[in-house]
């Protein structure tokens, strides 16, 4: 049995970290990989298509009702291929700090043994544009060690990497928190790869995967399940495994060189506005 790999997912809202996370862990799943999963975000979605929509009690609202007495299957539900499910929940809305619960959850799993040695992998999908207050701490705490940030050709989304890198870039320093790679889940934009290819470099990572953008995503969440149990033939099935099988393989762990705001926008310029001006305006 190797050693555990923990690993956390960040990338600006909406940017796919919990499509992303579930398919590439079933996909590790598939290759035998003992799995765990603790979803890091108020919305309690991280697990669902794991879960096929099983509806998990997050660790913070199980707490509310059981206090003291909680036990682990209460918190941890088995999802595809033996997935290990864990939703840490976020406090009542507007009462207190949601990366508190990060903090609570994790130290209630390993207070309660889920850390158990024949597990290869615990993913943290993290909620979250900065690495800051709580939502850091999974890489603060030593907890996560190697970081993957979903991004795409947006710019806001390479921004939001961007910044996410100078909190990396800060733990790093103090603790052995790495950067493994960029994962492209493409939005479609022009030369998306090559930007991303770029940017990835500037920052002194790698893009590991571009996952290509495809509706079969969304018709396999809303039957609530992963691409690879909804259509394990699929072009979009494979794409998942392969981005699996990066991960697995990959041993390029960096502390990342997060630039200025002017050179993240000559990027953009270089790759992808300057080119469509001249498209759109023929200049
Ligand atoms: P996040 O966890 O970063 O907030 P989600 O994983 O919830 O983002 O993804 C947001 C939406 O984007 C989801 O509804 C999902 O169906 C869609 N999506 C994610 N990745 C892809 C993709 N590769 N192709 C098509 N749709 C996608
Ligand atoms: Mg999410």
């Amino acid at each position: 049995m190797g050693k555990l790999r923990q690993v956390a997912i960040y990338g600006k809202g909406g940017i796919g970290k919990s499509t992303t996370t579930q398919n590439l862990t079933a996909g590790l799943a598939e290759l035998g990989k003992k799995v765990m999963v603790v979803g890091c975000d108020p919305k309690a979605d991280s697990t669902r298509l794991l879960l096929g929509g099983l509806a998990q009690k997050t660790v913070l609202d199980t707490l509310r009702t059981e206090g003291d007495t909680v036990e682990l299957d209460q918190i941890l539900k088995e999802g595809f291929k033996g997935t290990k499910c864990v939703e840490s929940g976020g406090p009542e809305p507007g009462v207190g700090c949601a990366g508190r619960g990060i903090i609570t959850s994790i130290g209630l799993l390993e207070r309660l043994g889920a850390y158990t040695d024949e597990l290869d992998y615990v993913f943290y999908d993290v909620l979250g544009d900065v690495v800051c207050g709580g939502f850091a701490m999974p890489i603060r705490e030593g907890k996560a060690q190697e970081i993957y940030i979903v991004a795409s050709g947006e710019m806001m989304a390479l921004y939001a990497a961007n910044n996410i890198s100078k909190g990396i870039q800060k733990y790093a320093k103090k603790g052995g928190v790495r950067l493994g790679g960029i994962i492209c889940n493409s939005r479609n934009v022009d030369r998306e790869k090559d930007l991303l290819r770029a940017f990835a470099s500037e920052l002194g990572t790698q893009l590991i995967y571009f996952v290509p953008r495809d509706n079969v995503v969304q018709r396999a969440e809303i039957h609530k399940q992963t691409v690879i149990a909804f259509k394990p033939d699929s072009g979009q099935a494979q794409e998942y495994r392969n981005l699996a099988q990066a991960i697995e393989n990959n041993t390029m762990l960096t502390i990342p060189t997060p630039m200025k705001q002017e050179r993240l926008e000559e990027i953009l310029m270089e790759y992808g506005l300057m080119d469509n001006l001249e498209d759109d305006y023929k200049i």
